[in-house]
């Protein structure tokens, strides 16, 4: 099947019970059982079944199905949001005094999460240059237990070459974990190039609509985890061989934690896979097309976005996404004044920190998203004064142009 028929049919049920070919909201707290040993059945593994919603709940397996059909992958665990997703992946991974080797230029959340809460666990994170292959593997150690980049730097609109890294992650039987939320299993199909672990803000494009918070994480098989470096992936792998890093994350991280999809949001962010590819497509071509208008503005400075030709990552991007470059891009306009008089004027544009909407968004993420960072962390990430991220929305591309030429005319100070 192709991508465009698989985000409708693989993977998906009907609901069991009734037949429903929208798989029902079960909005459960547990599940009943006729006796005491067949719950205990339940909880031993020697029987099928559902215990809490913590831990599994159908309307999430419907959906954590479909994401593992999308992706070719060996399962998938849904989590409350794509921060739980991240965090429940790569605590699955370490303990104390292990390292990870991240990209520089990663989302703002992801790298407090490492700042705030991994540093406080004594799991150290090394960052590198995503598009220097060389840095990675001199920031490989013996202590090194994940490596973690972006498919599209956000907001710096890098790309790494992943099926080198890869290759080198392999080589040193270390698991790539991969956050394809800017380019979704639609333009980048993960496993193909070698990824041990596809994370995913479900929240943006696969969803769509900007309504409901959730992430994913799924093993694509690719990773034998026989040669983890983790001795508690391999303990759980004693019991459930491959399945090792899946039953480490969901029955020992995920559920203890308590990071779960609701039924509701699953139910929400599964009706979005149905018009993924649609709407990627229009995020795509709307962006390209926005970002070749930028290029010629003369108020524009610099125009940021792997789509463009004359972008240093365009022949990796052209290669790994298909010929497609996702739905953001950043613009330069001089001075952060003149970037805050153009996203004050745009009447169409919301200012919101969101991506992966309808609507197309704008935000100044120096002075959000990335308000914490030093200067030199601000730059390693691309984040600059006049920096504007664009999420470029699913609008007629003639009324974008119109509103930002309006709000770039008004911009010059
Ligand atoms: N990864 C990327 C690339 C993101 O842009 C975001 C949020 O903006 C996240 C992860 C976190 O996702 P969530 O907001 O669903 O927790």
């Amino acid at each position: 099947m192709n991508f465009e028929t698989k985000a409708i049919h693989a993977g998906f049920e009907s609901d069991p019970t009734t037949g429903a070919t929208t798989f029902p909201i079960y909005q459960t707290a547990s599940y009943e059982y006729e006796s005491a040993e067949e719950h205990s059945d339940v909880f031993f593994g020697r029987k099928f079944g559902h215990q809490y919603s913590r831990i599994t709940n159908p309307t999430v397996a419907a959906y954590e199905n479909r994401i593992t059909a999308l992706t070719d992958g060996k399962g998938t665990l849904c989590t409350a949001s794509g921060m739980a997703a991240i965090t429940t992946a790569l605590l699955s991974l370490t303990s104390a005094g292990d390292e990870i080797i991240a990209a520089k230029s990663l989302f703002g959340g992801t790298y407090y999460l490492f700042k705030h809460v991994f540093e406080n666990f004594d799991i150290t994170v090394n960052y590198v240059d995503t598009t220097d292959l060389a840095s990675y593997e001199a920031a490989i150690t013996d202590k090194t237990r994940a490596i973690f980049l972006e498919t599209i730097g956000n907001p710096k609109m890098d790309v790494p070459d992943i099926a080198k890294i890869a290759a080198l992650a392999s080589q040193r039987h270390i698991p790539l974990v991969v956050d394809g939320t800017t380019t979704t299993p639609y333009l980048f199909d993960a496993k193909a190039h070698g990824v041990s672990i596809l994370v995913l803000s479900t929240t943006k494009y696969l969803c769509g609509s900007g309504t409901t918070i959730g992430g994913s994480i799924t093993d694509l098989g690719t990773f034998d985890w026989k040669q983890t470096k983790s001795p508690r992936i391999k303990e759980v792998g004693e019991k459930f061989g491959d399945m090792a890093f899946l039953a480490r994350a969901r029955r020992q991280v995920q559920s203890n934690t308590g990071s779960t999809m609701s039924p509701m949001n699953a139910f929400i962010a599964s009706l979005g896979l149905d018009t993924l590819t649609l709407r990627m497509d229009k995020h795509c071509a709307n962006a390209l097309a926005l970002a070749t208008y930028f290029q010629a503005h003369p108020n524009v400075k610099a125009v940021h976005y792997p789509g463009l030709s004359t972008n240093p990552d365009h022949d990796i991007a052209k290669r790994q996404f298909k010929n497609r470059y996702g739905g953001l891009l950043t613009i330069q306009v001089g001075s952060k004044e003149a970037a805050y008089r153009v996203i004050n004027e745009t009447k169409l544009a919301r200012i919101l920190v969101n991506i992966g909407d309808t609507k197309t968004l704008v935000v100044h993420p120096k002075s959000t998203i990335y308000r914490d960072f030093t200067e030199q962390q601000a730059d390693e990430a691309g984040v600059f004064d006049d920096l504007i991220r664009i999420s470029v929305g699913l609008e007629h591309i003639d009324d974008l142009k119109a509103d930002f030429d309006q709000a770039l005319k008004k911009a010059i100070i």
